[in-house]
C-alpha cells in the first residue's frame, strides 16, 4: 500500500517511510492511498471473535501488503496483551474502559503497536532506531513503556521540568535501559521545539536515525479503531452505538471515523471537549479558528490546535456539511466536569476520571434529545492518574492506586538535567546517544 500526504495526493510513500518519518515533509499528514474495508465474512463472524483477532483483521486490511501475516499477528497480540471491557451504567449508558494497559490510558494501545512496527520494520537496518519525544505527560510514559527493551531502538524524551506529575516523571525516568529521560528547564513548547529542530537538523536526523512518536504518527491511529470494533460488538444484536470521545488532539476519533469507514456501523460520533473548543465550534458554525489552548483539569485535552483536525476533513472530502452528518460537537466545562465526577460516583458508584467525565457529560446531553439512543463513552484514563481532581470530588483517598502505577513511586528518577538551549541539547544526542 502506499500513502500520501493530505496538502498533495502525488506525494506517495511506502509504509516504512509513512511510518518512520511520521510527517511529510509538506507538513500534511499521512493517509493510505485506498481505505480499506473488510468484507461480508468478517461480519458475518465478528460477534464472536476475539479481541486479537479483531485486531488481526483491521491491521491486516490496513497492512498486510507490507507485513506478513504471521508477523503482523505477533505486533498485534503483543499489542492487545490486556483487555478494554465495557462497564455498563444503564442499558443505554456504556463505558470504554481503556485504561488497562501499562500506563492507564488508552495511548499505551497506539504506543505499543507503533513500537512493535517500527522494531518489524527496522530489523533488517543495521543501525539503531532513536525515537526522540517530546512530552506534557501521558504520552512520553506510554512510548516509554511500550519500546522499553525493545531490540534495535532506543529513546529519548523530554519533559518540562516540575511540569508533569510526580508518578508522571516517574513514569518517563525510572525505566532505564534504553529510555534516556531529559529534564528541560523549560516549558512543553520548548520541548517541542527542541525536538523538531532535531528533525529540521538533516545531519544529526540521519546520522541519529531519528523518528518521531508522536500521536500524527498513522501506527498510532489503527490500533485504536480495534476497541471500536470490540467494543460494539459487546450490544445487543442490532444496537448501532452512540460514540462519544472525550478529544484534544483528535486521533482517538479519528481511529473511531477508520472503524466506521472499514464497515462499522456506528449511530453517530460526538466530539466531547472541556473548554477548548475549537471543534465542536467548527462543527457548530463551520469556522475553524485554532487558538492558544487554555488549562483545565481534563488536562490531556488542553489543545487548541488539533493536529489531526486534516484527517477527520479529508476522511469527508473536506465537507463541512458531510462532518456534520457523522459527528456532533459538545464542550463543557471544569465545574460542570467536577459535578458530573460526584454524580457518576453517587447514582452509578462508579469513578470516571476528568477526561472521561467530559464525555459522560456529552453522552446524557445526546440522549435526552436522542430517545433510543444507546452511548458508548470512551474512559481514556484511570481514574487514579488524576488524584487531586478525584480527592477534591470524592474524598481523600478515593481512589485505589493500581499496583502497576504505586511500585513507581518507590523507583530512582534518573534524568539529565538540560537547558532548553539548542546547541546544548545537539551536543548532549552527539556526545551521548551513540
Ligand atoms: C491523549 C488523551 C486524550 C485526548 O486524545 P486525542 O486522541 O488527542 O483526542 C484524552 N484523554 C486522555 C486521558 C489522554 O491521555
Amino acid at each position: 500500500m502506499k500513502y500520501h500526504s493530505t496538502n498533495n495526493s502525488s506525494h506517495q510513500v511506502d509504509l516504512k517511510e509513512a511510518i518512520l518519518r511520521s510527517l511529510p515533509p509538506d507538513n500534511g499528514l499521512y493517509m493510505p492511498n485506498q481505505l480499506p474495508v473488510l468484507g461480508a465474512d468478517f461480519w458475518k463472524t465478528w460477534r464472536e471473535m476475539s479481541f486479537q483477532e479483531i485486531g488481526f483483521a483491521v491491521a491486516n486490511a490496513f497492512f498486510g501488503e507490507d507485513i506478513p501475516a504471521d508477523d503482523l499477528r505477533e505486533i498485534v497480540n503483543g499489542t492487545l496483551a490486556f483487555d478494554a471491557p465495557l462497564a455498563e451504567l444503564a442499558p443505554d449508558d456504556h463505558i470504554l474502559e481503556l485504561f488497562h494497559g501499562p500506563t492507564l490510558a488508552f495511548k499505551d494501545f497506539g504506543a505499543r503497536f507503533m513500537a512493535r512496527l517500527m522494531a518489524h520494520l527496522t530489523k533488517d537496518d543495521d543501525r539503531m532506531l532513536t525515537v526522540l519525544v517530546a512530552t506534557s505527560g501521558d504520552t512520553g510514559g506510554a512510548v516509554a513503556s511500550a519500546f522499553h527493551n525493545v531490540l534495535g531502538t532506543r529513546v529519548v524524551i523530554l519533559y518540562p521540568k516540575g511540569k508533569v506529575s510526580g508518578l508522571q516523571e516517574k513514569q518517563l525516568t525510572a525505566l532505564g535501559g534504553n529510555i534516556t529521560a531529559l529534564e528541560i528547564d523549560g516549558s512543553f513548547d520548548d520541548c517541542q521545539a527542541l525536538v523538531k529542530q532535531a528533525f529540521l537538523d538533516r545531519e544529526l536526523s540521519e546520522r541519529m536515525n531519528l523518528t518521531s512518536a508522536n500521536s500524527i504518527n498513522l501506527s498510532r491511529l489503527v490500533p485504536q479503531s480495534f476497541y471500536y470494533i470490540h467494543s460494539a460488538r459487546q450490544l445487543p444484536v442490532g444496537v448501532e452505538p452512540v460514540f462519544v470521545i472525550p478529544s484534544g488532539n483528535f486521533g482517538n476519533l479519528t481511529a473511531g471515523l477508520l472503524a466506521r469507514q472499514i464497515g462499522l456501523p456506528v449511530a453517530h460520533f460526538l466530539a466531547a471537549t472541556n473548554r477548548n473548543d475549537v471543534v465542536p465550534e467548527y462543527l457548530e458554525k463551520g469556522e475553524y479558528l485554532p487558538r492558544p489552548s487554555i488549562a483545565t483539569i481534563s488536562n490531556a485535552m488542553d489543545v487548541g490546535a488539533p493536529s489531526n483536525f486534516v484527517r477527520m476533513q479529508a476522511l469527508f472530502g473536506n465537507s463541512w456539511g458531510e462532518m456534520r452528518k457523522h459527528i456532533s460537537g459538545m464542550s463543557f466545562s471544569d465545574d460542570e466536569t467536577r459535578a458530573a465526577i460526584r454524580e457518576v460516583k453517587s447514582r452509578f458508584n462508579y469513578q470516571i476520571d476528568p477526561h472521561g467525565a467530559v464525555g459522560w457529560l456529552a453522552a446524557r446531553k445526546y440522549r435526552a434529545s436522542h430517545p433510543g439512543a444507546v452511548t458508548i463513552t470512551l474512559e481514556t484514563a484511570h481514574p487514579a492518574k488524576f488524584p487531586d481532581v478525584m480527592d477534591a470530588e470524592l474524598g481523600k483517598d478515593s481512589v485505589e492506586i493500581p499496583a502497576r502505577l504505586a511500585i513507581l513511586a518507590d523507583k530512582e528518577k534518573i534524568a539529565t538535567a538540560l537547558t532548553k538551549d539548542w546547541q546544548t541539547f545537539r551536543d548532549w544526542l552527539t556526545a551521548n546517544i551513540r
